[in-house]
């Protein structure tokens, strides 16, 4: 009998396969008691399982693709490094010899203190060490328990064609999973608007998240469908649930096939409006799937990613080859090239070292243009790093979270900083760059005219802006039913920076996934929105939907739509906006 478990959508599409439970933290370990001649040998045991995780690692490693960022890579080298640490090897250690107890029960004792302590501190960045932990001490106990290197992560085809179930997945194992050939997600915990999320549907993997019980109802080798458009997951599917998904996957891959045949269409609305149609990317490899749509630039780019999973910062040149690597493949086109936006969810390791504060709302706390002009020497490397990237062609620099003026204002002097060392270093670099903002606080938003003077443009990034004005954590599912970006608060805010862009003759983007859905296009169109920045996997979509609408016919709606909250009046609108209620 087939099982359906509901979740939140991450990532359309639809994925079939065979389960593989990813999450390591859930192995059984029992206590075993040593005899205390034997108590050697067991320590001896657990040098020899550490010893195995560390080959495994190092095979997985070996076996990533050349052309996988240098990100994946130094996320595994963390993992080696723990395997390293004194707190993974001598005190289990010292535990075998106290309580004279099995090496898998050592290292469960050691993990649950650690575990315990990383809890306590109620930290983001220390959350996700807290995950590291947990891995890699369940990457020695599997390797103790299977007795020799038995990892089937490590294969590099063992996971192909899998659905992948597990807790939580950080963007980095994400890249690693699918260059495995896994073919479905689904997490236990996570928003629809995590990293993790807008990283799935950027690799078009069907993902669910949210599916709190599901280690209580499936189990590795289940036979499952991951429903990526219904947000839900189907277990032991009937030949005719197998069949219709059969149908679905290959409608689905029809309707991509001539969606392609936009992809040199001129991007204008039925009455004549230019869109200016961009992508967001995350890594520099991302270009290719800019290209492949023809995207007119990149309205985004999130170099965070250069700098995660690391033990130290990417120096300049590192910097240096990524941008410029961009920046040539887009050919002239401009690329929009955000400084480093970490903190909150974005734990990296390279910035914030050990030198995390202990906050209770990390999404409010030192996070993005606040960490970065904290951090002046790792800002200036990038700033400089940019600038010289953009003697290569058109490259906007936009600043993430920005919630005064005083912050552009120090931006624009480091920025001149940056320009200055260079010059005195002789190095070549571009002269002068526009400079914008992230609207992603209700503060700049709500005072967009006194901002917009100050800024070149303005990029609305609606993810966080929904998060702070309705007060929503963006990663937390249980809060998930709230984040609406119709809720008119959000709408107003959109309009009044769209006007405050307009009055200052600046240009006004939207970057958050609100653009990249297509339901929004016709409001969106209706508020003034004339440049969109989207992920390349949803642009032919968003360029159907700008194609086929008249401005005119939608301005009065959206702007009617800006004064209703509920009732008939707003099913109505919402109709005539043609989207689902
Ligand atoms: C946003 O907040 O809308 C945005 C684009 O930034 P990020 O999703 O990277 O926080
Ligand atoms: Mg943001």
């Amino acid at each position: 009998m087939s099982v359906l478990l509901r979740g939140i959508c991450a990532a359309k599409g639809v994925a079939m396969g065979r389960l593989y439970v990813a999450d390591r933290s859930q192995l059984e370990v029992t206590e075993r008691l040593v005899a205390p001649h034997q108590v050697e040998a067991e320590v001896v045991r657990l040098f020899a399982g550490v010893e195995a995780a560390r080959r495994q690692l190092q095979a997985v490693k070996q076996r990533i693709p050349t052309d996988t960022s240098a990100d994946i890579a130094s996320f595994i080298d963390t993992h080696l490094l723990m395997l390293q640490d004194s707190a993974l090897t001598t005190v289990p250690a010292q535990i075998i010899r106290e309580r004279g107890c099995n090496a898998e029960w050592a290292l469960k004792v050691q993990r649950d203190d650690l575990v315990r302590v990383f809890e306590a501190m109620d930290d983001g960045y220390l959350r996700t060490r807290k995950d590291d932990v947990e891995h890699v001490v369940a990457r020695i106990q599997h390797a103790l328990l299977e007795e020799g290197d038995g990892d089937r992560m490590a294969g590099e085809d063992a996971l192909a064609g899998h659905v992948v179930l597990a807790r939580d997945l950080s963007p980095a194992e994400l890249v690693l999973l699918n260059h495995q050939g896994v073919v479905g997600i689904i997490t236990e915990f996570g928003g629809p608007t995590s990293h993790s999320a807008i990283l799935a549907r950027s690799l078009r993997l069907p993902s669910l998240v949210g599916l709190h019980q599901a280690h209580a109802y499936l189990k590795d080798d289940d036979t499952v469908i991951v429903d990526g458009r219904e947000g839900v997951v189907i277990i032991a599917p009937d030949a005719r649930t197998i069949d219709y998904y059969q149908g679905l996957k290959e409608n689905i891959y029809a309707h991509h096939k001539r969606r392609e045949r936009l992809r040199d269409k001129p991007v204008v609305t039925r009455d004549g409006h230019a869109i200016r149609l961009h992508a967001n990317i995350e890594l520099p490899e991302d270009v290719v799937a800019v290209r492949q749509v023809n995207a007119a630039g990149v309205g985004l780019y999130r170099t965070e990613f250069l700098f995660m999973n690391r033990v130290t910062p990417p120096d300049e040149e590192e910097q240096v080859e990524a941008y410029a690597s961009v920046v040539l493949a887009l050919d002239g086109a401009p690329v929009t090239i955000r400084t480093l936006d970490v903190g909150a969810d974005k734990s990296c390791d390279s910035v914030r070292g050990g030198r995390e504060s202990v906050c209770i709302n990390p999404a409010l706390g030192l996070r993005a243009v606040r960490l970065c002009l904290r951090e002046t020497g790792i800002f200036l490397t990038q700033l400089r790093a940019i600038l010289r990237a953009a003697a290569l062609g058109e490259v906007r620099l936009m600043v993430p979270m920005v919630s005064t003026v005083a912050e552009v204002h120090q931006v624009r002097q480091l920025v001149e900083m940056a320009r200055q060392s260079l010059q005195q270093d002789g190095l070549e670099h571009a002269a002068g760059i526009p400079i914008g903002a992230m609207v992603e606080v209700p503060a700049i938003a709500l005072a967009a005219d006194l901002f917009a003077p100050h800024l070149d443009f303005l990029s609305i990034g609606t993810n966080d802006l929904i998060q702070y004005t309705l007060a929503i954590d963006r990663l937390d599912d249980e809060v998930n039913y709230l984040y609406d970006p119709l809720h008119p608060a959000v709408l107003r805010l959109i309009d009044t920076i769209l006007q405050a862009g307009a009055a200052a003759g600046i240009p006004v983007s939207m970057c958050g996934e609100m653009a990249g859905n297509s339901s929004y296009t016709r409001l969106l169109l209706g508020l003034g929105l004339r440049e969109f920045s989207v992920p390349p996997n949803a642009l032919l979509e968003i360029k159907q939907a700008i194609n086929e609408n008249d401005v005119q016919d939608v301005a009065a709606i959206a702007r009617e739509f800006l004064g209703v909250v509920d009732g008939e009046a707003r099913r109505r609108l919402l109709d005539r906006l043609g989207i689902d209620p």
